[in-house]
């Protein structure tokens, strides 16, 4: 399609509410012409029975909005059916469903998560905000089963074919169902501008739409910087970047575009809504991977690229591709061996020999000859944010997975000389706020002291030089810091005071 069709849209509709959308395309003629598809890429739509772990779709059409016709009720469960056929949970996704006539003009549907959560148990990612479907797919339960996963709005004012088991053409209300889902599903962005300033939860949509999330976290530059990691230190920078550079560089998702982070959509012209949630229009709008174009598209399949954008947020793929997990602690501490099991789930696995390929910023361990689990033994060095990758492969099929963890330090304040037989105080700093830590001070001719108190009081009878180590422990994950006092002996001149006056 061409491009410029969007370009008639000079005020986007949500100018207030991060709504993600499917365009009809327009050429901004008099009357709105909503253009069909009907040419290139086609998904072989054929009868399908639900893998016995696909997800399940539990969906509420809300009583609040139009009555939607049975039609768009059997299609909309159709589509999620088909969503099942390609992602994994154990936890059925609730969506909510609205059936409106006072949607923007040209917008065919709204999708988007009904909420977010962050350090869940099971959480690949630290301190990053998961969509609740793929939170709650990844801990193995409903995080929030009083509040619904995805929210959908659709059209009431179109002429809509509901077609299943065909593509319906015109506007086919499966193929934008799909779209919608894939939206709700995670497939959208937190990242945002606001004049020519680049936000990430901080700014106006902030409370509302906490950032980093899953998505946010992949996407890159062209120079291969994480487009967050300009903030807070330039956001215009980010802002220029969310208008012509943003791409989505997973390891999944490279491996789905010959090895190429994918173009997310950047027009030069900030489109709330549209910019940097879907792939990039011109890129992608002829091929296998439209259904994430902006623009309407009759794809009724999402493309090994938006499948690999949802694998490496996180989400089990069961369309015969191998997924692999990884697990271990979500803090660890600085200078401690942690432990990490990389898992291989695949269909396809018969016991053929698997390589394993873990990469932190600081090094590469790669494990030929290994079945379907890994066990890796990783040491930091520094504090921070950490991260993790692990891709499994047999030579002809692979997969990746991300996590990121939190290193921490600790150090210890106190004197560096002193004098026996005198209470010195000494106070232990963790790098990381907000946990609570136990500290266990072991020192020279001492009782070990374990509290949650971080500071302690000792006092020695002999000179030389004492040792002080502390051991602080945050969720099971410890570091140490060593500190040294050096002590004289105390000269106690008054109590020879009476043997002095004796001698007069
Ligand atoms: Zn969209």
């Amino acid at each position: 399609m061409d491009n410029s069709r969007r370009w008639g849209w000079s005020n986007p509709p949500f100018t207030h509410e991060k709504l993600c959308c499917v365009w009809a395309a327009t050429r901004g003629l008099l009357t709105l012409v909503l253009l069909l598809t009907t040419g290139g890429w086609m998904s072989p739509v054929v009868a399908f029975a639900t893998p016995a772990d696909g997800a399940i779709f539990d969906i509420t059409w809300s009583a609040s909005c139009q009555t939607p016709p049975a039609e768009a009720v059997t299609a909309l469960d159709y589509a999620a059916g088909l969503w099942g056929t390609w992602i994994s949970s154990t936890v059925p996704i609730e969506v909510r469903a609205c059936w409106k006539s006072d949607l923007g003009s040209g917008v065919l549907g709204t999708g988007m998560p009904a909420g977010y959560i962050r350090n869940f148990p099971h959480a690949p990612q630290v301190n990053t905000a998961y969509p609740r479907a793929l939170a709650n797919a990844l801990s193995g339960s409903d995080l929030h089963p009083e509040l619904g996963d995805i929210r959908l709005e659709f059209n009431a004012n179109l002429t809509w074919s509901f077609a299943t088991t065909t593509s319906g053409g015109g506007n086919d209300f499966v193929a934008v169902a799909l779209h919608e889902l894939a939206h709700g599903l995670g497939f959208i962005g937190n990242l945002y501008v606001s004049h020519n300033t680049g936000f990430c939860g901080d700014g106006p949509f902030g409370s509302l739409y906490p950032c980093p999330t899953i998505y946010d976290r992949f996407a890159v530059d062209s120079d291969n910087i994480a487009l967050f990691s300009y903030l807070p230190g330039d956001p215009y920078a980010l802002a220029a970047r969310l208008k012509s550079d943003a791409n989505f560089g997973g390891p999944n998702t490279r491996v789905a575009n010959a090895g190429m982070a994918a173009k997310l959509y950047t027009p030069a012209y900030w489109q709330q809504g549209s910019s940097f949630s879907h792939l990039d229009q011109a890129t992608f709008e002829s091929g296998e991977n439209r259904l994430m174009t902006p623009s309407y598209s009759s794809a009724r399949h999402p493309g090994p690229v938006t499948l690999g954008i949802m694998q490496d947020m996180g989400w089990l793929r069961v369309d015969g591709v191998p997924n692999v997990v990884t697990s271990g602690s979500r803090i660890v501490g600085v200078g401690t061996a942690t432990p990490f099991t990389g898992t291989l789930l695949w269909d396809g696995y018969t016991g053929q020999s698997i390589t394993y390929t873990w990469t932190t910023a600081e090094m590469t361990a790669t494990r030929p000859g290994l079945s379907a689990a890994d066990v890796i033994s990783v040491t930091w060095d520094a504090p921070g944010e950490k991260s993790l990758i692990l891709t499994a492969t047999d030579g002809e099929s692979s997969a990746s997975a991300v996590r990121s963890m939190l290193a921490f330090a600790a150090s210890v304040d106190g004197p560096a000389e002193g004098k026996t037989d005198r209470a010195y105080a000494f106070t232990a700093n963790v790098t990381l706020d907000g946990y609570p830590v136990t500290y266990t001070w072991e020192a020279t001719g001492q009782s070990p002291v374990t509290s949650g108190d971080n500071s302690v009081t000792f006092t020695w009878p002999v000179s030389g030089t004492q040792t002080i180590t502390v051991t602080a422990v945050i969720e099971g994950a410890q570091t140490q810091a060593v500190h040294t006092i050096t002590l004289e002996e105390t000269v106690y001149r008054y109590l020879y005071l009476p043997l002095v006056q004796r001698t007069f």
